[in-house]
């Protein structure tokens, strides 16, 4: 059942139209990430399903109930936002018993929840402390705690790991997941970081210029990218054009600009003559000795233009089939690619995505 139903959802801001009838429903213990660059208005929408923004048309359930008329605090929610800092002067136990304070509960009872979310992100016995005598690590985890403490209905999160270097918000990534599977509770996540959204999500709707351009899970978005926006955004693509020349046992042939063509498995709707854009992710990609030794369906041949060496895998710059091409490889084998020499490539037909 969902908990969290947006339908036609817009919202301008002056000339700016940050929301364009946005869409979504979001199932019960979902952890439900909004992913897109910057001034996509993914804040715009978590701030309207919390009441800090009225939106200009459209409705927004919780629970079959309409959110637009009732007040902030009264929309069960929890809120980890970035600029939600602790309270300094407060212990942390306070910081935590903070949201429960305001609703009516005996110091026995808030004491016992207190102890329960100390447990929970792992703090026992820092209850007593200031929040400066924490890591930053540990201080999200308070906060974390706080948002979770009313046991609020849904959990909304604006980039709540932004101030972390990369090492502890890995392993914060999966402390947060591992608390919200074990509190079950429905989690709406906003973040630009695509990693993290493919990292925690059981969903994401990826969002540009105000409007959903895909929703899926993890694997959907990124196996199955519908639009060059979501293809390029999520992870990195090779984008070839071509015209569709042929229809043969269940793959699309398409021509592209220097006369080489590729094939995919999922072009059926085409008809010959038509243009198409396809995606080949990089990782997809494998090397080929030469044209002749190719077996997997798909072979161009071209040049090495430059190589980028990065440790554990190797990224070399391609020129075939009328474009840039990008190919990753693990730094097991011995490269057999050479900058400024031929150079073969093979994938499958079913790497070989077609763009709306
Ligand atoms: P995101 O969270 O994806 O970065 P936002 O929701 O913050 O995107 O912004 C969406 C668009 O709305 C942007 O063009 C932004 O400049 C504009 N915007 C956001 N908040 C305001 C505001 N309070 N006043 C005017 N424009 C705003």
């Amino acid at each position: 059942m969902s908990v969290v139903d947006i339908k036609q959802v817009s919202k301008h801001y002056g000339q700016t139209l940050a929301l364009n009838t946005i869409s979504m429903t979001i199932a019960e213990g979902e952890f439900f990430s909004l992913l897109g660059p910057s001034g996509g208005g993914k804040t715009t929408l978590l701030r309207s399903i919390a009441g800090f923004v009225e939106p200009d048309q459209g409705s927004i359930d919780i629970d079959g109930k309409s959110m637009l008329d009732v007040p902030i605090n009264q929309r069960g929610l929890g809120m980890m936002f970035q600029n939600y800092a602790l309270f300094p002067h407060m212990s942390i136990a306070d910081n935590i018993a903070f949201g429960l304070s305001v609703r009516h509960q005996s110091k026995a009872q808030m004491r016992q929840r207190v102890d329960e979310l100390l447990k929970l992100v792992h703090l026992e016995g820092f209850g007593e402390r200031r929040p400066r005598e924490l890591s930053g690590g540990q201080q999200q985890r308070v906060a974390l705690a706080r948002a979770l403490a009313p046991r609020p209905r849904v959990l909304l999160l604006d980039e709540p790991l932004g101030a972390l270097d990369k090492k502890l918000r890995d392993e914060m990534q999966i402390e947060l997941k591992k608390i919200q599977r074990e509190v079950g509770v429905t989690t709406i996540l906003v973040t630009h970081d695509q990693q993290e959204a493919l990292t925690l999500s059981d969903r994401l709707a990826i969002i540009n210029g105000g409007k959903v351009e895909q929703i899926g899970t993890p694997r959907e978005v990124y196996e199955r990218p519908r639009s060059r926006f979501v293809a390029s955004f999520l992870g990195d693509s090779n984008f070839f054009t071509g015209i569709v020349s042929a229809q043969v046992d269940g793959l699309t042939r398409i021509s592209l600009a220097d006369g080489q063509v590729i094939h995919s498995s999922h072009g059926a709707s085409r008809r010959i003559g038509d243009q198409v854009t396809a995606a080949v992710r990089p990782e997809k990609l494998q090397v080929a000795s030469d044209a002749a030794s190719c077996t997997r369906g798909n072979c161009l041949s071209g040049h090495t233009a430059h190589e980028i060496y990065a440790g554990n895998s190797i990224t070399y710059h391609l020129a075939m089939g009328g474009q840039q091409i990008i190919l990753t490889t693990q730094n097991h084998a011995a490269s057999t690619l050479t900058p400024g020499s031929e150079a073969h490539i093979e994938w499958a037909p079913a790497d070989t995505l077609l763009l709306d």
